[in-house]
């Protein structure tokens, strides 16, 4: 296929909606916003031998998880999804048939939570790599914030962890799931600060303290996915949960949208950004692109 056969190809499966002006098929997309929104925006590389290689993933789970990693984030704001944009370099060897196959992954993902492909731009590189911008959209001043955690909160976590590390241990990846109701649920409920377990819960638990000032104490027993070890569980990355804070006197609901929630700790006054445990420190070690390995 052409590319211009194949942008035609993927405008007539990208749908629309009310609020999109114009998709696919003019020099910029054209959103409305609804009165009495704010919108959100993130942006996600999805990188070849990084994130995901041809050998183990098919071109449709590509797709799925391209997008997926970005919806969570739009999860972890309390955020319903409305429009993505995709660029895509395809790798050396990587013809139409496999972009193709890409394209009805994100889509069926797309249209299952009705976040339209709005546009973007295809192109090869030497290896494959997609940068994903998704756009969500809360009620004014209600996005829930990794930076507004109050001492005494209580810490939550939706679902069990370490899922995805043990997956990956045993050579089969899991897409993820990104917990959209559940995100909007906990919005609804009052949740102070939430953000989305990428990294691994020691490095994104750390992440929420820092921005909002305080320390963190594990107190509860975590809900660790059956046959994955605790190491998997406090450090494995991608699991895609919501981490999130309830008001130190509210009650703790037991789910959100279907999705069991656990109280693990409690946000406390103390040194910025770190990670207690019952005696001692949780170093954050979840994955970190930057972090120079030790010598
Ligand atoms: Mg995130």
């Amino acid at each position: 296929m052409t590319e211009v056969k194949l942008i035609e190809w993927i405008r007539r499966r990208a749908g629309t909606s009310r609020q999109m002006l114009k998709g696919i098929g003019d020099d910029c997309a054209i959103l409305r916003p609804r009165p009495g929104e704010d919108l959100l925006f993130t942006t996600d590389l999805f990188v070849e031998d990084v994130h995901f290689r041809h050998a183990t993933h098919s071109a449709a789970e590509c797709g799925h998880t391209a997008l997926a990693r970005g919806l969570s984030d739009i999860a972890a704001m309390g955020g319903e999804p409305r429009f993505c944009l995709l660029s895509l370099a395809a790798g050396k060897g990587i013809g139409s048939q496999w972009v193709e196959g890409f394209i009805k992954g994100l889509l069926a993902t797309a249209r299952r939570v009705k976040c339209h492909l709005a546009g973007g731009d295809l192109g090869h590189g030497a290896r494959t790599v997609a940068d994903i911008v998704v756009c969500g959209a809360v009620p004014q001043g209600k996005a829930l914030r990794r930076d507004t955690a109050r001492a005494g909160d209580r810490i939550c976590v939706t679902g069990a962890l370490g899922a995805a590390a043990l997956s990956l241990s045993e050579g089969h990846p899991l897409p993820p799931d990104p917990r959209l109701k559940e995100g909007v649920a906990l919005r609804k409920l009052g949740a102070t600060a939430a953000i989305d377990l990428s990294d691994g819960l020691s490095l994104d638990l750390h992440r929420l303290a820092e921005a909002s000032g305080l320390a963190a104490m594990l107190d509860g027993p975590l809900p660790v996915c059956e046959g994955a070890s605790l190491e998997q569980a406090l450090h494995g990355g991608e699991d895609y949960e919501l981490l999130f804070t309830m008001p130190k006197n509210a009650r703790i609901p037991r789910s959100a949208a279907g999705t069991p929630v656990t109280a693990i700790g409690t946000m406390v006054k103390g040194r910025r950004g770190q990670v207690r445990v019952p005696g001692g420190v949780l170093e954050p070690l979840g994955y970190d692109h930057f972090r120079k390995p030790k010598p």
